[in-house]
C-alpha cells in the first residue's frame, strides 16, 4: 500500500503491437502519454502483479523523444520480468515510470568525423533512437552502425536503417555481424576480433582512432570490457565530465 498523500508515480500503458524479429526478440510500441526523455535514455517498464510496485526493469527507449514508446526487448529464459513480457496479449496493461534516467546520450559525446554506434543484440535500441531523433547527421560526417547477433535472423532494425541510409547519402554505414553463421554480406565473427584483424573499419570504410571517432558501445558486457581494452591500445580512453574522450558506454547487465 502507498502512504497515505503519496499519488502512485507509475503511468499506465497498453501493448498496441509487438514486432517479432525472432524467437524471443522483439519490438513492443505501447499506447500512452510518452514521457519526456533524451535520446539514448532508459525508463523503466514492469507489469502489476499486485505489489506495492511493478516487477520493473530499465529498458532504452528505441522510439524518439515525442514519439510512441517502443521498446527493443529480448527474452531472457528464468528471467523474472521478460517471459512475463512475451506472454502479454495485445492491448495488455503494462506500467512504465515516467522519470527517465541516464547519461548514454549524445550529450556526452564530444564532435567528430565519425560517430561509431556499436551493438550487441538489443544494445542496438538506444542507437535506434538517436538516428529516428536526427542529432548525429547534424554533428558528425558519418555515423557506422555496428550491430553483431549469434544468428544473421537476429539482425534487426535494417529496412529501416537502410531506409535511412538512402535518405542520407554517404551518412550511414551499416555493418552486420553474426557469430553462429554465415550470410551473404554479414561479417562471420565478433566483433573485437573483425576489430583486431580490420575488416570492421574495412566494411565501414571509416577508422577507429581517437583523431576521427568516438565510440558509443552498448550490449553484452564481455564486448563492452573487450573492446574497451582494444580501443584503449589505440590511445581512446572513455569521456569523462571533466575530461573528454572518446568511449560512451552502456551496460545493460
Ligand atoms: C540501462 C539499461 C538499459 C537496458 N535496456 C534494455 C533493452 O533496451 N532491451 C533489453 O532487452 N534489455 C535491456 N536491459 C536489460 C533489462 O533491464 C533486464 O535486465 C533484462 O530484460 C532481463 O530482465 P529479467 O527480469 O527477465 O531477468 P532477471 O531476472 O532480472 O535476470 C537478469 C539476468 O539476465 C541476464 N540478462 C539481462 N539482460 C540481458 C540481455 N539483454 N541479454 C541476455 N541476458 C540478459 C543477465 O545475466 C542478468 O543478470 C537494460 C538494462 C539496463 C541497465
Amino acid at each position: 500500500m502507498y502512504a497515505l498523500g503519496m499519488s502512485d508515480p507509475w503511468q499506465c500503458f497498453r501493448l498496441r503491437t509487438r514486432r517479432d524479429w525472432a524467437e524471443g526478440l522483439a519490438t513492443f510500441h505501447l499506447d500512452g502519454e510518452t514521457p519526456e526523455f533524451r535520446a539514448g535514455q532508459f525508463l523503466r517498464l514492469g507489469v502489476d502483479l499486485g505489489e506495492r510496485e511493478p516487477l520493473s526493469r530499465p529498458y532504452s527507449v528505441a522510439s524518439a523523444p515525442g514519439e510512441p514508446l517502443e521498446f527493443f526487448i529480448v527474452r531472457v529464459d528464468g528471467g523474472a520480468l521478460t517471459p512475463r513480457l512475451f506472454d502479454l496479449p495485445l492491448g495488455a496493461e503494462l506500467k512504465v515510470h515516467p522519470r527517465a534516467g541516464g547519461v548514454f546520450t549524445l550529450g556526452m559525446v564530444p564532435d567528430a568525423e565519425t560517430l561509431w554506434f556499436i551493438s550487441t543484440g538489443t544494445g542496438l535500441a538506444p542507437f535506434v533512437s538517436m538516428l529516428r531523433q536526427g542529432e548525429p547527421f547534424e554533428r558528425f560526417e558519418r555515423v557506422v552502425v555496428v550491430q553483431c547477433v549469434r544468428q544473421p535472423e537476429q539482425l534487426c532494425y535494417v529496412e529501416e536503417l537502410n531506409a535511412l541510409a538512402a535518405a542520407k547519402p554517404g551518412k550511414i554505414r551499416q555493418v552486420n555481424l553474426a557469430t553462429r553463421a554465415p550470410a551473404d554480406g554479414v561479417l562471420f565473427c565478433r566483433i573485437t576480433q573483425a576489430f583486431t584483424d580490420g575488416s570492421l573499419e574495412e566494411a565501414a570504410q571509416a577508422t577507429l582512432t581517437p583523431e576521427t571517432a568516438q565510440v558509443m558501445l552498448c550490449g553484452n558486457p564481455d564486448m563492452l570490457i573487450d573492446m574497451q581494452a582494444l580501443l584503449g591500445e589505440r590511445g581512446m580512453r572513455k569521456n569523462r565530465k571533466r575530461e573528454p574522450g572518446h568511449i560512451t558506454v552502456e551496460k545493460y547487465w
